[in-house]
Formats: structure tokens, sequence, C-alpha cells
């Protein structure tokens, strides 16, 4: 049977008929490379994802990791498909061969990782460690880049990112991580980390941290923010590993999905002792973490697609497998057959709208991967700056609008599999839980969207985002004609992106920025239905043509025929949903600012008490502050001292204890304080 991770053959589709990648060869940076090469490591990577790392998805779920005796464990069919994927070559794709790399064009690693990132739970050991490996790349110092990089590069030694903190997650800024100078050049850190994926792991032999902090005395906020490397093991002169440096891991979260990937809580310098090296310059830490970030946000776009591909096929095969119901003809005939569900309409409608959303996810984030090809390889500057203005304006698309779809369409497969896809015993229910974080990690998609408007539209006063559209208008100019009921269609709402783009820019002008703030989300997701019209356009007058030639597409001709039919459902079934969108922005609507907070909900109505995850790890004591006042904002340690908090109870715990459930510290508190502490906030003090 074949795989129902990928199409190959759309695969092949976007590559070599759309975006004709094998284009790039013809540039000196791509000169080694040659199609037959790249079909060679695609055939590979298909080989291994439906051979190993398919395999590794439900068992990693049912597994999951733990943490013994400070060191995480992950399981236990990880370490074979590691060795794999080592020995595979996979982690130096992107590698520059002067590197010890092979130097791929990212495009064809792309393609590659987009049949590993389906189990984005055990690619994510290895696509951190090559993002930190990028970072000491181009930040570190020679000896930083002698010291890690070739043992990374194997992905002997792992990477991570370590920037939140409890009470700094979206707002970096505000992290209390502390670095302390050392006279010998080097730093000891202090402070939390929370949610670090791959943070321990027993797949590496080292684990390098990248992690953000502040050395004491450097300004608030995020000018003054540093970055440096932590080695779980500190790497001695003569390259041997030392005693292990000073944190620990504090947790592993439960989590909804992603079970494989070890999220944990960690605790630096807890003896004072926590090793760090500065990466880069004082004071840099952001900036130097968001090249990190940026192209992780790319990697948040392929585990979207991977994930919303995997579901689609399987409800395909399903929908093509479940008997249930007879034809619409012979709706009235008890005795006829019952037909697949494939036949039935809503089940069709379902299929192609999952179909269009993932050939759409896939034209976009190989486009943009493509087009930081063309950025690398450009060979003058006005080439460069092209394809680098649709990299930026692209990118913050293909993280949020790509996993906020592709949610919905493993959401649409668990409806196609009917109530077996609610159960454990079929695999669909496991896509969702696993693709939600895409939405959530690398950016909140809410804070994709204000960097959209906030920052990338208006890049190069507005040049990038506008050269886009005229890029949009030449395909639509190209395959007026041909597709002479689409082309129009797909015109229109990108006039209708223009105009809200304007509209934007006008409201902050004249000082209202309320408009554009409120409505940042659903600009995002205007310009990303926009954008997957353009590219499937682009793709159905490909197919177009190939149907067209004498053998009318030969062997292909379903296939083909499915290409215009994705575009076709998608351009008069989703992409009206631009003009609802338009509709609303432009009624200039800001309501939900102007109502007071107590009005989204009767006051009487107290929120359950909450408890910070933080509390249960290792922390002394945890406190419960009884709020008076105001409803329930959100958890953050600073909470206490505020005016509307006036007693704060305690349960003491041992060192290293931990409680897992909130009832459980309700309980304790019972035990010691009465009456009930009903509507208490709970928080943790470490
Ligand atoms: C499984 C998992 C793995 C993770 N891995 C890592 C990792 O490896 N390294 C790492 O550093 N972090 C990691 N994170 C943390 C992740 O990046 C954060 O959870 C995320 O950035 C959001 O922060 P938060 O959870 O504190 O939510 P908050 O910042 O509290 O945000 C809550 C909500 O408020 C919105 N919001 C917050 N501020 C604003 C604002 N100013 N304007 C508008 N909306 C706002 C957000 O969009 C979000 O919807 C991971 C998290 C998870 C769950």
């Amino acid at each position: 049977m074949p795989n129902l991770i990928i199409d190959p053959r759309d695969q092949r589709f976007v590559l070599y008929e759309m975006l004709n990648v094998e284009e790039l060869c013809k540039l000196p940076l791509y000169a080694d490379f040659s199609r037959d090469l790249f079909d060679m490591t695609l055939n590979e990577a298909e080989k291994f994802a439906a051979g190993f790392v398919f395999p590794c998805l439900v068992e990693g779920d049912r597994e999951g990791c733990r943490l013994e005796n400070g060191n995480v464990h992950v399981p236990k069919c990880y370490h074979r498909c590691a060795q794999i994927y080592r020995g595979g070559g996979w982690t130096t794709m992107n590698v520059p061969a002067e590197d010890g790399g092979q130097g791929f064009p990212r495009v064809v690693a792309v393609a590659a990782k987009e049949w590993f990132s389906h189990n984005s739970a055990f690619v994510s050991y290895f696509t951190l460690t090559e993002g930190a490996a990028n970072l000491i790349e181009t930040y570190g110092t020679e000896a930083q880049k002698k010291k890690y990089l070739p043992k990374m590069h194997e992905a002997v030694w792992g990477g991570t990112m370590a920037l939140t903190e409890p009470g700094a997650g979206t707002d970096v800024g505000s992290l209390k991580t502390k670095a302390i100078r050392r006279p010998d050049g080097t730093f000891r850190l202090q402070g939390t980390k929370s949610f670090i994926t791959a943070a321990d792991s027993d797949l590496m032999e080292n684990i390098i941290h990248p992690v953000l902090a502040r050395i004491e005395g450097d300004p608030p906020g995020t000018s003054g923010i540093s970055i440096f490397l932590v080695p779980k093991f500190p790497v001695n002169e003569d390259g041997t590993l030392g005693k292990r440096n000073d944190y620990t891991i504090a947790k592993i979260e439960e989590k909804m999905g992603i079970h494989g990937s070890a999220t944990c809580l960690v605790n630096l310098g807890d003896n004072g002792e926590c090793y760090a090296e500065l990466l880069g310059e004082e004071r840099q830490g952001m900036k130097i973490m968001f090249q990190m970030m940026n192209s992780a946000r790319i990697g948040i776009g392929i585990q979207a697609l991977s994930g919303a591909s995997i579901a689609y096929l399987h409800a395909l095969q399903y929908a093509k497998e479940r008997l249930q119901g007879s034809s619409l003809a012979e709706m009235k005939n008890p005795a006829a057959p019952r037909v697949p569900i494939i036949q039935h309409p809503d089940i069709r409608r379902m299929l192609i709208w999952m179909k269009s959303h993932t050939e759409g996810f896939r034209a976009l984030i190989y486009f943009t991967a493509f087009c930081a090809d063309r950025t690398l390889a450009a060979v003058d500057e006005a080439e460069r700056e092209k394809y680098n203005g649709f990299l930026e304006v692209l990118t913050p698309i293909c993280k949020a609008y790509c996993s906020d779809m592709a949610f919905r369409v493993t959401e649409t497969a668990i409806q196609v599999y009917g109530g077996y896809g609610y159960c454990s015993e079929y695999p669909v229910e496991q896509f969702l839980r696993d693709e939600k974080i895409a939405s959530i990690y690398e950016g909140a998609n809410g804070i994709q969207a204000l960097d959209l408007i906030g920052r990338k539209l208006g890049l190069k006063k507005g040049m990038y985002f506008m050269n886009l559209l005229g890029e949009m208008g030449q395909t639509i100019g190209k395959y007026q004609s041909a597709l002479p009921d689409l082309a129009p269609d797909v015109q229109a709402a990108v006039n209708t992106l223009a105009e809200v783009a304007m509209l934007f820019a006008a409201s902050g002008k004249a000082g209202n920025f309320l408009l554009p703030l409120t409505n940042a989300y659903p600009f995002l997701m205007l310009m990303g239905q926009v954008s997957m019209a353009w590219l499937l356009l682009w793709q159905a007058g490909v197919a177009n043509e190939k149907l067209a030639a004498p053998d009318g597409g030969g062997a292909d001709k379903a296939f083909y025929e499915g290409k215009v039919a994705s575009a076709r459902y998608f351009i008069k079934h989703v992409l009206p949903e631009v003009d609802a969108a338009a509709k609303a922005i432009k009624s200039g609507d800001v309501s939900m600012m102007k109502i007071p907070d107590e009005a989204f909900a009767r006051r009487e109505a107290r929120p359950v008490p909450f408890v910070l995850a933080q509390y249960a790890a290792g922390v002394s004591a945890v406190r419960i502050p009884v709020a008076r006042q105001e409803p329930f904002g959100p958890v953050v340690s600073d909470i206490v001292g505020q005016q509307d908090l006036v007693e704060a109870l305690e349960v003491r715990m041992e060192p290293g204890e931990i409680i897992q459930a909130e009832a459980d510290i309700f309980r304790r508190l019972e035990e010691v304080h009465r009456p009930p502490i009903g509507d208490a906030r709970l928080f943790g003090d470490g």
C-alpha cells in the first residue's frame, strides 16, 4: 500500500512543474546539484519516513517521555530512528559544504523534512539542534564554532532555544533570568526557563542551550537581553566533557499532544554555578535569537503542512473503504448496496476542502523556501531584495495561516472518520492533538498577525508587500485567458487585500491604531487565503497546460484534473470568505475594546481556581493569594502585593516535592486553613 504521509506526485509537481527548482542548479551556489540528486534524496526520505518515522508516531505518543534521576528518557523507538536519521545525513542537508554539510537548496531540504515532520515530536530534537547550530555558525566566535559545531552538525550533541519563563511568554522582555559576570569573561546564570523543548534527552551526549538572560545592571525590556550558550556538560580544552552544569530539569510538562517531545521546566543555577558563554555581543540577544525564530517559523509551517497532509490522506483512504448508506440515485431503496462514504456529497466536500488546503500549504511553504534560496543565490541586489521581501512578508503567513488551517484539516479528518476518528484506535485524533501546538509556539498566531501588520507590511515603506501583490498580478495575467472563470476572482481578492492594507495604513496615520490592531488576525487570515488562491491558480494554470497537450496529460490526467479541481474549489468556495472579512474590517467596529471587562460575563460567575504549572516543580511553597475585587487575570508571580490581594496562604512542600493535581493542593490547604478557599488563585513562587 502506498504511504499515507504525502502524495509524492504533488511534491514533484510543486518542485519541478510549478517552481522549476532544477533551474537553481544553474546558479553557482547550487552547481553541484541536479534533479536526479533531488529525486534520489526525496525517494530516500520517503523510504525512511514510511519505514521508521511513521511507525514511531503512535508508539512515541503512547510511551511519552519520562524524567528519572534528573535525566529525560525519550520513547525507546526514537533511538533507532535517530541513528538512521543521523546516518542518512538528514541533519546536514542545509549546512554549507565548506562546513562539512551538503548545502542543499532550502526548498529541497524542506521537501525532505516534510516527510518527517508529521512526527514533529521526534524531529524536534533535530530541528532545534540545527537551528541552534546555525546561530553559533552566524554569531559564535571561532573557538565556539570549533568547540560545538562538528558534534551538533552530526546531531550527537543537541540544541534548544530557551526564551520562555513562567512570567515571560509572549512578553520575552519581562524575563528574569540573570547573568552574573565572571572575571574570566564567562557568566553564571540564575533563573527558570519553562516549556523548553528537548531541554534534555538520552538521544544526545551533550546539549547546548542558547538561553536568553539579562546581564546584571543591563536595562529592562528586550533591549537589555543577551544570549548565552549553556552546555549540559561544559567542554574541556581537550574536547572532553566536564562535569554536569548547574541546571536541573524540574519536570516534563503533561501535554495534549507531541508526547514524545520533552517539554521541560529548567532551573538554572540553583547552586550559583550555571556556566554560560556569551554568544555574539552583549544586549543583542533578541536580534540574534530572531534568526533562529524566523527559520523556526518556516519549520512550524512544515509541521503544519505535514500534519495536514497525513490527516488528509488517511481520511481519503478511510472514505474509500468505509461502507455506509446507499448512493444518491438509490436513496429510497433499502436493499440498495452500501457504498463507500466517499460517494456522499458532504464527504466529498470535506475531502476537496482538505485537499485544496493541503496542496495550497505545500505550494506556499515551498515557494517561501524557494525565495530563501533565491535570496542566497541572487546574482544582483535587486533580485536579492525581491526574494528577501517575499520571504519576509510570507513567513508569518506560513507560520500562522498554515498552522491554524492545518489544525482544521486534522479536525475535518476526524469528521470524515465519524465516531472512529474520535477514538484512539485510529490515528487521526493524534494528528489533531499533535497539530494544535503549531499555532501556539514560536510566537502565538495572534502575535504573528501583529508582526505582519506592525512590521512586515511597512518594510521598505511597503515595497516588499507591494512587490508580492505585483507578483500575484503577473501570475493572474498569465493565466487570465486559459482560466477565465478563476483568474478574475483571484484578481478581485488581491485588490481587496490591497484595499484593506491601505485602510490600515490610513487608520494608523490618523492615529486610529485600534482598527488595525483588533483586525490583525482577520487580516492575516485574509492574506493567507489570497496567497493560497494565487498559488493554486498558478498550479491550475500549469495543470491546464498539461491537460491541453496532445496526450491530454497522459498517465497523469487524473492528477492534473485534481489540481484544477483543487484551485477551483478554493477559489469558488473558500476565497469568498475574503469579502466577508473585508466587510467586517471596513465596518470600523472595534466594540470589543469598548465594552468593560465585566461585560464579557456576569461578575458572579467566578473563574475556577488556576494553578500555574510552576508550583509543581520543586518550589518550596505554593502561595495562594485570595482575590477580592477583580476577576482573575493572567497569573504572574508579580501579582502578590497588588492591592486587591489581601491574604496569602501557604502550603509547605518538601524540597523537590511534586504536587500533581490542583485537588491535592486544596486538600492540603483545607487541612490547615478553614473555611475552604473557594476562589483562591494559586501560583508558584519558585
Ligand atoms: C509544547 C510547547 C513547547 C514549547 N517550546 C518552547 C521552547 O523550546 N523554547 C521556548 O523558549 N519556549 C517554548 N514554548 C513556549 C511558547 O513559545 C509560549 O507558550 C508562547 O510563546 C506563548 O507564551 P505563553 O504560553 O506564556 O502565553 P502568553 O504570553 O501568556 O499568551 C497567552 C495569549 O495571549 C496572547 N497575547 C500575549 N501578549 C499579547 C499581546 N501583547 N498582544 C496580543 N496578544 C497577546 C497570546 O497570543 C496568547 O494567545 C513552548 C510551549 C509549548 C506549549
